[in-house]
């Protein structure tokens, strides 16, 4: 036997059993972005590497060192998407999209970034995220924290997760905040950890999310960013807290969180959950009336979130929280036995797809004895099994047994469809 090959570590198969979860929960994100007027938009996997360097910043660790970056055949330097902002961007904005315009956007799909692999972080993960633009008002901030409490809510999460809420100002605030914080870091350098003091240099707001308890002790006495947001992100900020508060969604302020990506500015946010471990945000997002014009498009506003899907699966894992409709179980299992029952019983389930196509009707496919199909149908978890042989035929009828009493029943092969729908809505 030949050596088998193996995946991409940190790239995972999404085998039978989970992809019943993923549907139900790309699903349940469809009807509920569906519901607030958001339309999906689809672009590539690859771009320009210079898409993400533009649009997600030169100084963050996603382009500094978490990019698939490779040449292609002519010689261009192509990366796959680390995220879908920017690529949303460039889609939008290419098809015209954006100028003068407003744009209620969602896409969903896998995203990859070269980080060290582990419980609810992998190379090739999956999003899904919702954008707005052309709307520079505090209002639409809410309604896709609201939109997002909602999901939370169908999805049976919202009392697992806590929204963690910040303002970063604009650029001139977050500026003279930097300028302030580097002078003051520059004097306790040694005791900050080494990507901190790298930092310094190149992305002085991202020392404020450090892990390291040195660092962390050293911002303890930090100038604030709070002193340095503007009057018009302070109010921007106000705003929206009062309608979060009115529409009952709590939060919690969190000074230091100011995301990683260069392009945020005013509102940040968060959804955290304590049940993940250090993999703790499940959804992430805040305002970025920048981007579009740094990609080289006519200034338009844009507020938006991605959330990670791998850690809302482990969620809904962890808390027991996958609905039994969710499970793509088999309500009729079709054994037949000799060639004249085997057509007879393909007529016989598509004559139950024509009632009900919502049924799953499993027909036994390869032949094998009665009492080995039976096991299969077992095993299938099925609700009902539909039984048919030669003698059955000649009497125009089948056995349909209850998997779970185990009771068996005669019933004429016309009036199967209208005895399992009674037994269904029951
Ligand atoms: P983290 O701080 O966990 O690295 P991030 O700030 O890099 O997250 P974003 O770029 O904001 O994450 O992406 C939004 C969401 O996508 C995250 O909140 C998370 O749920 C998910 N996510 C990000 N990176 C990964 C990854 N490597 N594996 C799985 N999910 C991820
Ligand atoms: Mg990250």
């Amino acid at each position: 036997m030949s050596r088998k090959v193996q995946a991409i570590r940190g790239m995972n198969d999404i085998l039978p059993g989970q992809s019943s979860i993923w549907l139900y929960l790309e699903k349940t994100v469809a009807e509920v972005v569906h519901g607030y007027g958001y339309q999906q938009i689809r672009f590539p996997i690859v771009e320009s590497t210079d898409l993400f360097k533009r649009g997600v910043g030169e100084t963050t660790d996603i382009v500094e060192k978490e990019m698939y970056t490779f040449d292609d055949r002519n010689g261009e330097s192509l990366t796959l998407r680390p995220e879908g902002t920017a690529s949303c961007v460039r889609a939008a904005d290419q098809a015209g999209l954006l100028y003068n315009q407003v744009q209620r956007l969602w896409y969903t799909g896998p995203m990859f970034r070269y980080e060290r692999p582990q419980k609810g972080r992998y190379r090739q993960f999956h999003q899904i995220g919702v954008e707005s633009f052309g709307i520079s008002t505090p209002d639409i901030d809410a309604e896709l924290i609201i939109l997002s409490a909602r999901l939370w809510k169908k999805l049976g999460l919202l009392e697992h997760v806590e929204l963690q809420l910040n303002t970063i100002g604009v650029a001139a605030a977050r500026e003279s905040f930097k300028l302030a914080l580097v002078e003051y870091l520059s004097e306790y350098k040694e005791k900050l950890d080494a990507d901190s003091q790298r930092r310094l240099t190149t992305n002085p707001l991202r020392i404020l999310d450090s892990k390291d308890e040195g660092t962390q002790s050293v911002l303890q006495n930090a100038p604030s960013l709070e002193e340095f947001i503007d009057e018009e992100s302070r109010l921007h900020f106000e705003r929206l807290k009062s309608i979060l508060i009115d529409n009952g969604v709590p939060f919690t302020i969190n000074p230091s969180l100011v995301r990683g990506l260069d392009y945020y500015g005013k509102t940040v946010f968060e959804w955290v959950t304590t049940h993940l471990g250090a993999q703790a945000t499940v959804c992430a997002g805040g305002r970025y009336d920048g981007l579009v014009e740094q990609l080289g498009g006519r200034s338009t506003p844009g507020v938006g979130f991605a959330m990670g899907i791998e850690r809302l699966v482990l969620l809904l894992e962890v808390l027991n929280l996958i609905p039994e409709v969710a499970k793509e179980k088999i309500d009729v299992f079709l054994v037949s036995v000799g060639e004249t029952a085997e057509l007879a019983s393909f007529k016989l389930a598509e004559q139950l797809k024509d009632t009900n196509d919502q049924w799953a009707v499993l027909r036994h496919c390869g032949g094998g004895s009665f009492k080995s199909q039976m096991k299969k149908s077992d095993k299938s978890g099925a609700r009902f099994t539909l039984i048919l042989g030669e003698d059955e035929l000649v009497k125009g009828i089948c056995q349909i047994k209850d998997m779970s009493t185990g009771e068996q029943i005669e019933c004429s092969l016309d009036s199967v469809a209208n005895y399992l729908s009674q037994q269904f809505s029951n």
